[in-house]
């Protein structure tokens, strides 16, 4: 395992990941925004000052305005402006009334100055994250029963108003091997004016290129492996074939201004052939840069990573590609995902692949759970003050909508807590 300065430092961190995340599940969270702004995103900015003035200790609540449980959140002027790692941001404000909680919680401890804390561990966390809707194609595709068109047209224009700006809608890939999206060409058509996103689809090769151009794609994304048994089960073809094929596709796609997504699946673990040396990564990633790919996305296609491999994973991709160019994509089959997503922000990525209600899984990868949900991630953002322009209800309700056609319950934490909140608390 490569343990540069960085990484070693990244891996120091692992106590911060578990402070955020009991800070997040209280009531209020550290930077003290209330439970509605972390659950739907009401607050664009972390809150400082208003709670800095105030510092107490965990056990004092005596005085607190939480000694009651009632945060106070006005309608009026909740917005104002606040700076935060030196820039100048919009903040909401906690004024008056209208989140009852049943319990007394304390935002923050008096021991650390809280600029301090936030530059230590959240310093390097963008301000604003993309967040690449996944559901309509990789959450889909290996649904057995064929799901109609007009659901899955629904479904995108759904998360569409939801505030998601690309939202990857079917994919190119030949029927035989993917009948779910046999509709390709329907659904791309079916969303050609839908307005405020991109929809980026899966093509294999040059001819799903034409076919996808043909249809209406200004966005396509090609798939190589990290793992060479994982290329040929999942694609038919060795890395090396693959690459050859999609150098093909890339040259194409630069000719009509088409931008190219390249997936990189197997990222840290293979079905086959078990842990994955980052030095695998590194090599499809920088052929896929090379051949003029406008984003990487790095895959945990079975979801087995933790911080302790996705990290030093990360640190060799970056040598080779910047980080502005790199998306992470993980799978929750382990439960490990927010906290991959957690130190990927950390080292400086801002995109983030994710599936409606956790859709998805992998035919060629047992036991391989779904996506990462978008609505825990928009969740977790919040909580961290991270902009996505994405409004958690919406995604919720998309993800409902979903779930009910698929005959399950949501596959997202946050949206079944969400959903067990009694009628009263429906002023959230
Ligand atoms: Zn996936």
């Amino acid at each position: 395992m490569l343990a540069t300065k960085s990484t070693k430092k990244l891996l120091n961190l692992r106590s911060s990941i578990i402070f955020a995340n009991q800070d997040l599940s209280s009531g209020i969270n550290r930077f003290g925004s209330s439970f509605s702004d972390a659950f739907f995103g009401g607050v664009n900015a972390m809150e400082t000052k208003n709670f800095k003035n105030q510092r107490r200790s965990k056990y004092n609540l005596k005085n607190s305005r939480l000694e009651t449980g009632i945060v106070l959140f006005s309608k009026e002027n909740r917005r104002r402006e606040s700076t935060w790692n030196g820039q100048k941001v919009v903040v909401n404000r906690l004024q008056s009334s209208l989140y009852m909680s049943p319990h007394n919680f304390s935002s923050q401890s008096s021991d650390t100055p809280i600029e301090d804390v936030k530059s230590k561990f959240f310093g390097s966390i963008p301000r604003f994250v993309k967040i690449v809707e996944v559901g309509p194609r990789d959450g889909l595709q290996n649904e057995k029963a064929i799901v109609p068109t007009a659901v899955k047209v629904d479904l995108i224009k759904m998360l569409v108003s939801s505030g998601l700006s690309v939202i990857e809608a079917t994919s190119f890939v030949s029927p035989k091997w993917v009948p779910q999206l046999a509709d390709a060409r329907n659904v791309l058509e079916a969303i050609q004016n839908v307005e405020g996103a991109n929809f980026p689809v899966l093509i294999p090769n040059l001819k799903g290129f034409e076919a996808a151009v043909a249809a209406g794609a200004k966005e396509v994304a090609i798939f190589a492996a990290a793992s060479e048994s994982f290329s040929r089960s999942n694609i038919n073809c060795s890395i090396k074939d693959s690459l050859a094929r999609y150098r093909d596709v890339a040259l194409a796609a630069r000719n009509c201004s088409i931008p190219v997504r390249g997936y990189i699946s197997c990222v840290v673990g293979c079905p086959v052939e078990g842990a994955v040396p980052p030095s695998k990564v590194v090599y499809v990633a920088k052929e896929l840069l090379d051949m003029g790919c406008s984003e990487i996305s790095l895959g945990d296609t079975i979801g087995v990573g933790t911080p302790g491999t996705v990290i030093p994973m990360l640190e060799a991709v970056s040598e080779v590609v910047p980080v502005e160019k790199l998306a992470v994509h993980f799978h929750d089959t382990y439960g490990q995902a927010l906290s991959n997503i957690l130190v990927s922000l950390q080292m400086g990525i801002h995109t983030v692949d994710s599936a409606v209600s956790g859709l998805g899984g992998c035919p060629y990868a047992k036991g391989a759970s779904g996506n990462v949900a978008t609505e825990d991630v928009v969740y977790m953002l919040n909580g961290l003050g991270v902009k996505t322009n994405v409004d958690l209800r919406k995604v919720i309700l998309a993800g409902e909508f979903i779930c009910k056609h698929l005959g399950r319950s949501p596959g997202s934490k946050a949206a079944t807590a969400l959903s067990k909140i009694p009628a009263n608390a429906s002023k959230l």
